[in-house]
C-alpha cells in the first residue's frame, strides 16, 4: 500500500487546510471541544454544515449529479483527516451519511429531488429509528407495525435511543409489515414525518446527565406510502446497506490522535502531585504511547479500506473492525483525560451547555471540567451502530471465516 500523496492530492489537502484555517471560526471550534456529548448539538453542527454548505462541500461523500463534490475516497479521507486535526466538530451523520446514501440507491426519482436537497441545505434533520425495546442487536425482532391502509400506513409502535429525535423532523425507520413472513423478509423502510399526529418523543438522559437519546412512541401514525424507500419487506436489504455505511468508511484514527494531542499539551502543565508534571511521569508516558501506537494501527486499517475503495472494491465487513477498535480507543483515550485531571477531572455539572456564554465556569480548567461527562458518554461507544460483541461475532464469521 502507498501511503504517499499524489502531487494532486497534496494541493487538494493545501487547498482543504487554506480553506478550514480561513472558516473554522473560534466559536465553532470550542463548541466542538467543549461538548461531551457524541453527538454534535445542532447549533454548532448546523453552523459547521452552513459553512461547508456553502462552499460546496458538505456533500463531500456524494455523487456530483445529487449536490455532492464527487471527491474520490482518497480526497474523502484527506478532508476529513484536515478537518479532524483543525478540530471541526464532527458532522451530523444521520441524513448526509445515512439516509442520503439509501435514498439514492434504492429511492424514487420524487424521494431524491424531495429529500437531497433539503438535507444539504439543512432543512432536514434525521433521526434513526431502527432500535426498540427488545430490538437492538437482534434488529430484526423489531415489532414496530405498519399496516398498509389504501394509499397510508398506520404506525403502531415504538423506537428507542433514538439519538437528536428531538431535534429532528423526520426519522428513517424500520417497520414490521408483514408478521407473517421469516422475520428479516417482513421488514420496510419508511421516511417519516416527525410532525405527524400520533409521535412523541421522551427524552432519556444518559449517565452524563446529557440529552442525547429518546424513545419516540408511534400511536396510529398515517405515513403516505410514497414515503417507503425501495419495495414493501426490502427494508431488512436496505438496513444492512445502510448499517456497513454506519459503521465504516469513517476516519476516526486522526480524530483519536487529534485528542492525544491535545493531553499532551495540558499534561505538561499538570502537576503530578510530586512536584512535576504528569508529562514526565514514567507510567503516564507509557499509556500515552501505548494508546499513540492503538491510533497509529488503526489509522493504517483505515488507510487499507481508503486504497480498496479507490480502487473500486467495497470495505464491507472490514469495516465492524475500525468500528472495534475505534470505540475501545475512544474509552481508553477518555479514561487516560481523567487520569490526567485527577480531583479536578471529576467533576460533572449539570448545566448545559459547557461552551457559549452560559456556561458553568470550570473548578480548575476546561478541559478538566469536560474529562468526567466525556468519560461517561463515551460508554455508548461501544453499544451503538453495533456492540463490541456484535461486531467481533461479525469479523470472526465474516472476516475470520471462522
Ligand atoms: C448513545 C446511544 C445512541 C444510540 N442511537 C441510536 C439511534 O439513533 N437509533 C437507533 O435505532 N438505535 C440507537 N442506539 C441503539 C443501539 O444500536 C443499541 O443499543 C445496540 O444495537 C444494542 O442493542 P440493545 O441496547 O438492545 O442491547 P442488547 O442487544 O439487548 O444487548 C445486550 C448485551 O448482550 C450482548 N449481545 C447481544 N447479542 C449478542 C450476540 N449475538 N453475541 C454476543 N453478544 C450479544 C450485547 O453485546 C450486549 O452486551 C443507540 C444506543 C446508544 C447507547
Amino acid at each position: 500500500m502507498d501511503i504517499d500523496l499524489s502531487s494532486g492530492d497534496s494541493a487538494f489537502r493545501d487547498e482543504v487546510r487554506c480553506f478550514l484555517k480561513d472558516n473554522l471560526t473560534a466559536a465553532i471550534r470550542d463548541g466542538s471541544a467543549r461538548t461531551p456529548s457524541v453527538f454534535t448539538e445542532p447549533d454548532i453542527g448546523q453552523a459547521w454544515n452552513d459553512v461547508l454548505y456553502r462552499k460546496g462541500w458538505l456533500g463531500y461523500q456524494w455523487p456530483v449529479e445529487y449536490g455532492g463534490t464527487g471527491w474520490s475516497p482518497v480526497q474523502r479521507y484527506i478532508f476529513e483527516k484536515e478537518c479532524a486535526m483543525a478540530g471541526a466538530p464532527n458532522l451530523t451523520v444521520l441524513g448526509l451519511k445515512l439516509v442520503a446514501p439509501v435514498i439514492w440507491t434504492f429511492g424514487t426519482e420524487e424521494q431524491k429531488r424531495f429529500y437531497l436537497p433539503r438535507i444539504l441545505s439543512g432543512e432536514d434533520y434525521w433521526c434513526q429509528g431502527f432500535s426498540e425495546p427488545g430490538a437492538g442487536s437482534d434488529l430484526a425482532a423489531l415489532q414496530c407495525r405498519a399496516v398498509r391502509d389504501g394509499d397510508r400506513y398506520i404506525l403502531n409502535g415504538s423506537k428507542i435511543w433514538t439519538t437528536h429525535a428531538h431535534h429532528a423532523n423526520r426519522m428513517f425507520c424500520l417497520v414490521r409489515t408483514d408478521p407473517g413472513a421469516k422475520k428479516q423478509a417482513g421488514i420496510s423502510f419508511l421516511l417519516v414525518d416527525m410532525e405527524l399526529p400520533g409521535i412523541s418523543v421522551r427524552p432519556i438522559l444518559t449517565i452524563a446527565g446529557d440529552h442525547e437519546v429518546n424513545q419516540v412512541f408511534l400511536e396510529n401514525v398515517n405515513v403516505p406510502a410514497e414515503d417507503r424507500v425501495g419495495q414493501e419487506g426490502e427494508g431488512w436489504t436496505i438496513a444492512k446497506f445502510l448499517l456497513e455505511n454506519e459503521r465504516g468508511g469513517s476516519c476516526h484514527a486522526p480524530k483519536l490522535g487529534y485528542d492525544l494531542d491535545r493531553l499532551e499539551e495540558v499534561a505538561r502543565h499538570e502537576s503530578d502531585g510530586q512536584g512535576g508534571v504528569m508529562a514526565g511521569d514514567a507510567g503516564w508516558k507509557r499509556k500515552m504511547a501505548g494508546a499513540r501506537l492503538r491510533v497509529q494501527a488503526l489509522e493504517m486499517i483505515e488507510l487499507k479500506i481508503v486504497s480498496e475503495l479507490a480502487k473500486g472494491r467495497k470495505p464491507g465487513p472490514q469495516t465492524s473492525l475500525t468500528k472495534l477498535l475505534a470505540s475501545n480507543l475512544r474509552q481508553e483515550i477518555d479514561l487516560l483525560a481523567v487520569d490526567l485531571h485527577g480531583y479536578a477531572g471529576l467533576q460533572l455539572n449539570s448545566e448545559r451547555p459547557l461552551y457559549g456564554p452560559d456556561a458553568p465556569p470550570p473548578v480548575h480548567s476546561h478541559d478538566a471540567q469536560l474529562a468526567t461527562p466525556r468519560y461517561l458518554n463515551s460508554r455508548a461507544w461501544t453499544i451503538f451502530g453495533g456492540t463490541n460483541e456484535v461486531q467481533s461475532g461479525i469479523i470472526a464469521r465474516s472476516v475470520l471465516g471462522l
